[in-house]
């Protein structure tokens, strides 16, 4: 049986991706060695950094007036960066809170200041969604607003493009939807991914950050956690995560390869509708999250009977569906369809589903 992993992160690779590591793994570039055995200060590995850093560049459209940092710490490490990178004089900042993310982005800000929460937490027509952009309350002595635009957790997603205040710097954790959709990087001040939903193994933190906002962090801030300090040492200040920068150098080129991120984002699209539409067709299976927050990149679903969960779980596991259990949290399923979750996948799952619940409804 073909395995396709519903995993929320670490999270499945292009398997086009995966063949061509396996087959440099030893003898990368007939160095006689592998990539992850070589300095990051040779010239080969400095290649590799560069290339990866220019096709992320070309796939997101990332202005000359951002840059690119490659770190180390994941999202929470960028859940303290950001304040001690940001707050300058400042002592609060607008967190807006939509789910279990942005409320954990909030809490490690209360080490730094005192964050000002919007709560966009509403229901509509008993169905779960976020205060559109317009209704977010910003406080007028922030330093930065920070959001979550997808929820990994809670299945939410904030598709809307900030149009706040030139002066409103607008921080964004993308580490579950960065390169599945296209984004107009311009409207952010920092936008900050964990590299292993989307794009490659865990270690890696891709952290894109506007020119201007360098050069003002707090005096305690850690030096690795310091973007002045990460960009003039090219994210080399401290031995970088070597082997899932070149592998996220591979993906970057399997995503050229693919058709760039507005090809993703098609394709992205038919595979949610996919899943959402035999969710909805049924009163077997339920999706809460009103249809305008509904995330697609991670769809969290109810079995109505839910004493059937535990079977559901081990007849999708036989049929090569893995990782299909919901987050301790919210319970039930969750499939998380990242960009190297092929249609195929959602197909295999979709037939399932449908299958169950003729056997079992
Ligand atoms: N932010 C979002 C949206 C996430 O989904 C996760 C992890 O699942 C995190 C932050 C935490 O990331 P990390 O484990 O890399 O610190």
């Amino acid at each position: 049986t073909q395995v396709f992993n519903f995993s929320s992160g670490p999270a499945v690779l292009p398997a086009d991706v995966l063949k061509q590591a396996q087959q440099e793994l030893c003898d990368w570039q007939g160095l006689g060695t592998s990539v992850m055995e070589i300095s990051h200060r040779s010239k080969e590995f400095i290649h590799v950094a560069e290339e990866a850093e220019k096709d992320f560049r070309d796939l997101l459209n990332i202005p000359s007036n951002y840059k690119v940092l490659f770190c180390h710490g994941g999202g929470r490490g960028q859940f303290a960066s950001i304040p001690l990178n940001l707050l300058g004089d400042k002592t609060t900042a607008d967190y807006v809170d939509a789910g279990y993310w942005a409320a954990s982005a909030v809490k490690e800000a209360k080490k730094y200041c005192v964050p000002h929460v919007i709560d966009a937490k509403i229901t509509v027509d008993g169905l779960r969604a976020v205060k559109p952009m317009s209704e977010w309350q910003l406080s007028n002595n922030a330093a930065y607003l920070h959001y979550c635009p997808n929820e990994t957790i809670d299945g939410i997603a904030i598709d809307e493009t900030p149009a706040f205040a030139s002066d409103v710097v607008v921080t964004a954790d993308f580490s579950s939807t960065i390169l599945s959709r296209e984004i107009d990087v311009s409207r952010f001040g920092v936008i900050y991914a964990g590299a292993q939903k989307n794009i490659g193994p865990a270690g890696l933190t891709l952290v894109i950050v506007r020119e201007d906002l360098l050069g003002k962090a707090h005096a305690a801030c850690p030096s690795i956690l310091d973007y002045s300090v990460l960009n003039e040492n090219d994210s080399m200040f401290n031995t970088p995560p070597t082997f899932a920068w070149y592998l996220s150098g591979l993906v970057f080129k399997w995503l050229k390869k693919q058709g760039g991120v507005a090809a993703m984002e098609k394709v992205n699209q038919q595979k949610s509708e996919l899943l959402y539409g035999v969710i909805d067709r049924s009163d077997f299976y339920r999706n809460d999250v009103a249809k305008s927050n509904r995330s697609r990149m991670n769809i969290p679903f109810q079995l109505a009977d839910s004493a059937l969960d535990k079977l559901f779980l081990e007849e999708s596991f036989a049929a090569g569906l893995h990782a299909l259990k919901g987050h301790r949290v919210v319970g039930g399923m969750r499939a998380s369809i990242y960009n190297a979750m092929p249609l195929a996948g959602v197909q295999a799952l979709t037939d399932f589903m449908v299958d169950f619940e003729r056997r079992h409804g």
